[in-house]
């Protein structure tokens, strides 16, 4: 430090020049100065180019209070050789905070009061402050991504597509307000990880029912060992992360396998008419059997005459020659008859076989089931796991949630009138007119005989309400016939909105209490709990 502090300036310039000569290097400025900082053992920093600033710090226009102070902090900075005082008047001028003050020096210095304002907040009452052509650039850039990430969202939450369209249109307004924007965009963002959430799950479900299909193919099919390794392959194939070329595997081993499937089905075919060929020949043996049975007979009692008869053993000799031979046709006869049942019965028991694992596949499946066949709804089973799941996105989303109970008014008397098949017809009609009128996050579910329980998403008490009345207004609408007779349904409703720290079970018995009170004030009304 000493020794270089003692150089005086033209001593490090005489040196410069030597070594410049020295070192064989092009006398260009750029070479000078960077010698000359080594020699004077300075820090080779490009030159501040303080008259560029300049000129660019006076072109900026003064329009507003907001632009002049900080046209007075740029400048200045540029005073002061300071680049970090330049980045961020620079930055406040387009509307942008200056970063979190770092520890650097330099920033202490000059920019004592700039990075006080926070340009964004402060945008309403100074709206000149942002650079028009940046802001909107930016704004477009978002509402391009914003697009570009609809298709994968998904378009059944329409609430999500109106506030994603709202989006759009905010961004793309050529005076685009940021408080507006900021807003419309935080409710989006709030609804984008719903909505992307939604399809993960959407996917994991595909995934699993894709594994069900699968499955259920192996156990109809589990004889046929190419089948079976295929099917051990699809289920391999088949595990998240989904790509394109994961599916179009799955894609290409589903067709062999339906192939397959096809072939084997026709197989079957064959083999059930050739058991009922056989069957047919079997019967017709048997018949021949009892026919060749009865002439046997006859055969037996005109030998055993003509034996009685007989007066000589030469007589007996030819009787007893015609007996062998009948008995030994008769008996091969029954040796045919016998193989042939033994076929039979070997057949019968592989199908029993095949049968009773049929039925064993059935319980496993009924037992999987969560609908209800006869309306089509949702079973009990079905109900309390569509609860959990929306009840745990009332906790995650902090969204109203109604749960409405329905039974039908005087169902026992319509059973006894127009017949049990008649009740089992409105049972589901009711249902078909629900999943009409209902929107398609809602859930149906049978509750029991003729009661139901509608689970309404995102909906508060007095909504839920309204869309019970809507159904039952709907329902009055819509008769049914049972032969020449129009069929008229109503029902009585409670709808309860599940409180914080409520159970779904305890949510639904405050919707039963409640459409119990609406039985009891003259049915055909819906009553909130
Ligand atoms: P309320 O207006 O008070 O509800 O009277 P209700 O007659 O509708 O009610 P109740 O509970 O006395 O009768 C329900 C009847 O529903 C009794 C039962 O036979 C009938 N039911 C239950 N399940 C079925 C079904 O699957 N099909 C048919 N057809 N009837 C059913
Ligand atoms: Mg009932
Ligand atoms: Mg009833």
């Amino acid at each position: 430090m000493d020794a270089m502090a003692e150089k005086k300036p033209f001593e490090i310039a005489r040196e410069t020049l030597k070594q410049l000569t020295a070192q064989k290097l092009a006398p260009t400025p750029l070479n000078y100065q960077r010698l000359y900082n080594e020699i004077a053992e300075v820090p080779n920093e490009p030159v501040f180019p303080t008259e560029r600033l300049r000129d660019i710090a006076l072109a900026l226009p003064t329009k507003t209070p907001g632009q002049q102070k900080q046209r007075g902090l740029l400048e200045s900075a540029i005073t002061q050789l300071n680049w970090e005082g330049v980045k961020n008047s620079l930055m406040a001028y387009g509307g942008f905070s200056p970063p979190a003050p770092s520890p650097s020096p330099a920033l202490a210095v000059p920019v004592v009061d700039a990075p006080k304002p926070a340009p964004v907040e402060a945008l309403p009452a100074t709206p000149a402050l942002t650079a028009p052509a940046l802001t909107a650039d930016f704004f477009g850039q978002i509402a391009r991504v914003v697009e570009y990430a609809q298709p994968a969202l998904g378009q059944d939450d329409e609430r999500f597509l109106e506030q994603t369209q709202a989006l759009i249109k905010a961004l793309r307004q050529p005076d685009a307000d940021a408080i507006t924007v900021k807003q419309l965009l935080a409710n989006y963002s709030h609804r984008l990880s719903f909505a992307a959430e939604d399809q993960a799950e959407i996917k994991k479900v595909l995934l699993k029912l894709l594994h069900l299909i699968i499955e259920n193919i192996s156990h109809l099919s589990l004889d046929d060992a190419w089948l079976k390794g295929q099917v051990d392959a699809l289920m391999t194939v088949c595990v998240p992360p989904l790509t394109l070329r994961r599916l179009d595997d799955v894609e290409q081993r589903l067709k062999d396998v339906i192939f397959k499937q096809t072939e084997s089905k026709t197989r079957a075919v064959q083999a059930q008419e050739d058991m009922r060929q056989m069957l047919a020949a079997f019967i017709e043996r048997l018949g021949s059997m009892t026919e060749s049975t009865s002439s046997f007979h006859t055969q037996m009692e005109a030998s055993a005459r003509l034996i009685e008869q007989a007066k000589s053993i030469t007589e007996i000799a030819p009787v007893l020659k015609d007996v062998v031979g009948a008995t030994r046709s008769m008996a091969q006869d029954s040796q045919t008859a016998r193989d042939a049942l033994q076929g039979m019965k070997k057949k019968v028991e592989a199908t029993e076989a095949e049968l009773s694992k049929l039925h064993q596949e059935l319980d496993r499946v009924s037992a999987l089931a969560r609908h209800d066949s006869l309306t089509g709804a949702l079973n009990r089973q079905g109900l309390d796991e569509a609860v959990n799941r929306e009840v745990s996105k009332v906790r995650r989303m902090d969204t109203p949630l109604c749960m409405a109970m329905l039974d039908i008014d005087n169902f026992k008397k319509l059973n006894d009138t127009l017949g049990h098949a008649t009740g089992d017809v409105a049972l589901a009609h009711l249902a078909a007119v629900a999943r009409e009128v209902m929107r398609p996050q809602d859930t149906l579910a049978r509750y029991g005989g003729e009661e139901f329980v509608i689970l309404l998403p995102d909906t508060p008490l007095d909504r839920g309400i309204e869309a019970m009345t809507r159904l039952q207004r709907e329902l009055t609408k819509r008769f049914f016939m049972t032969g020449a007779e129009k069929v008229l349904i109503t029902f009585s409703a409670g709808v309860a909105q599940l409180v914080a720290g409520e159970t779904g079970a305890d949510a639904i018995k405050r919707a039963d209490q409640a459409m119990y009170l609406a039985k009891r004030a003259g049915k055909n009304r819906v009553l909130g709990a």
